[in-house]
C-alpha cells in the first residue's frame, strides 16, 4: 500500500471504517483503500497515483445506489470531506457534487428556485445523481443540467458541457469524479416547490418501502414494461434470504431487516432474475451497482 500512496495521504484521509457505515443499504466490510478527501488537490492526488499503480476507481457520494461486496484494490473515495459550496447567478446555480439532494432542493426553494423536485426523498448526493441520470415521474436530473466539471483519470479538472455528455436511462458517459454541477433551474414560488415536495414525498413513502434500508429499484424497468410489477406477478413479493427481503411493499425494492449481507442480496438477485426470465421471458438488468 505505502509504495501506491504517500503516507501524509494515508495518513490524513484514508478511513478505516467499514463500508458498512456509509452504505445506504448497511452492507460492506472493510476497504484496503477508502479515501475520504478534504480537498480537491488531495482528491487529484489519490487519482493520479492510483491510475499510476492501475487501480480502478470507484466514487462514492450517498452510496443509495451501490452494492458493497469484496471491493479488493479498488480505490473508493467518498465526496462527503471534500468543500461544500453553491453559487445562485439568475437562475444558474453551481453546486459542489457532495450534496444531498434533497437538502439541496429544499436550500432551493429559499431562493425560489425549482425543478429537482421530482428527486425530493432520495438519500443520493448530486454527484452519484449526475453519474447515474436520476430520474423519476418522467423526468431526469439530465434536463437541468448545464454543465459538470470533474477530476479525470490524469487528474486533471475538465469541463464536460450538456452536449458533450451522452444521458441515456440511467446512465450517464461521464468518465471521472464530479466535483461541481451547473443546473439550470425554474423560477417558482416557494408555495409550488414546497406543494410539489410534499406531493412527491406522499407518493414515493405511499409506494416505497422507507422503514428499511435500502438501495431503491435494484433492476432497471424493461421497456413498456415494469421491474417491480413483473417480480410481483411471479409471487416473489415478502420472499426472504437471511436478512435481505424483497419488499412486499414494492417489488423491486430489496430491504435489509437486520443483519442481511452481500451474499443474501445477490441469492436474491438471481431468484428474481431466474423466476423472472422462466415465467415471463424477460431478462432483467441490473440498475444498482454491484461492486465485487
Ligand atoms: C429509497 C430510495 C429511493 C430511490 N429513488 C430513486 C429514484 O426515484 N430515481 C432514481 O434514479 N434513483 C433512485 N434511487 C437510487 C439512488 O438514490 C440513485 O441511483 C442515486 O442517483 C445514487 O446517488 P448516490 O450519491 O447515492 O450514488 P452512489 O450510490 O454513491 O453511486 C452510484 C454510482 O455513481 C457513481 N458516483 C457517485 N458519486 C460520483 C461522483 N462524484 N463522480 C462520479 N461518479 C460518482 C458511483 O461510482 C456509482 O457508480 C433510490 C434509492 C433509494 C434508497
Amino acid at each position: 500500500m505505502e509504495k501506491v500512496f504517500d503516507s501524509k495521504l494515508l495518513t490524513s484521509i484514508l478511513s478505516k471504517s467499514s463500508l458498512k457505515d456509509y452504505s445506504n443499504i448497511r452492507i460492506g466490510d472493510k476497504a484496503s483503500y477508502l479515501f475520504m478527501p478534504q480537498s480537491i488537490s488531495d482528491l487529484s492526488s489519490i487519482i493520479v497515483k492510483a491510475n499510476k499503480a492501475d487501480l480502478e476507481i470507484l466514487p462514492v457520494g450517498g452510496a443509495s445506489n451501490i452494492l458493497f461486496g469484496n471491493v479488493g484494490d479498488r480505490v473508493l473515495i467518498l465526496d462527503r470531506d471534500l468543500p461544500m459550496y453553491y453559487n445562485i447567478k439568475e437562475n444558474e446555480v453551481i453546486v459542489t457534487s457532495n450534496h444531498n439532494i434533497s437538502i439541496f432542493i429544499d436550500e432551493m426553494k429559499k431562493h425560489n428556485l425549482g425543478g429537482l423536485e421530482f428527486l425530493a426523498g432520495i438519500p443520493a448526493h448530486i454527484g452519484g445523481a449526475v453519474y447515474m441520470n436520476a430520474g423519476a415521474f418522467g423526468k431526469n436530473i439530465s434536463d437541468y443540467i448545464k454543465w459538470v466539471e470533474i477530476v479525470n483519470v490524469n487528474g486533471k479538472r475538465e469541463i464536460l458541457t450538456h452536449d458533450e455528455i451522452s444521458f441515456s436511462y440511467r446512465k450517464t458517459s461521464i468518465n471521472g469524479f464530479i466535483i461541481y454541477v451547473s443546473f439550470g433551474l425554474d423560477q417558482k414560488p416557494k408555495n409550488k416547490i414546497s406543494a410539489e415536495i410534499k406531493d412527491i414525498i406522499s407518493k414515493r413513502h405511499s409506494r416505497h418501502p422507507y422503514d428499511y434500508p435500502s438501495l431503491g429499484s435494484t433492476f432497471k424497468n424493461p421497456e413498456n414494461n415494469y421491474a417491480g410489477k413483473l417480480i410481483e406477478e411471479c409471487d416473489l413479493k415478502g420472499t426472504r434470504i437471511g436478512d435481505a427481503e424483497i419488499s412486499s411493499k414494492h417489488g423491486n425494492f430489496i430491504i435489509n431487516k437486520g443483519n442481511a449481507t452481500f451474499d443474501d442480496v445477490m441469492s436474491l438477485i438471481e431468484l428474481m432474475k431466474n423466476e423472472v426470465y422462466k415465467k415471463k421471458g424477460i431478462k432483467l438488468e441490473l440498475e444498482i451497482k454491484v461492486i465485487n
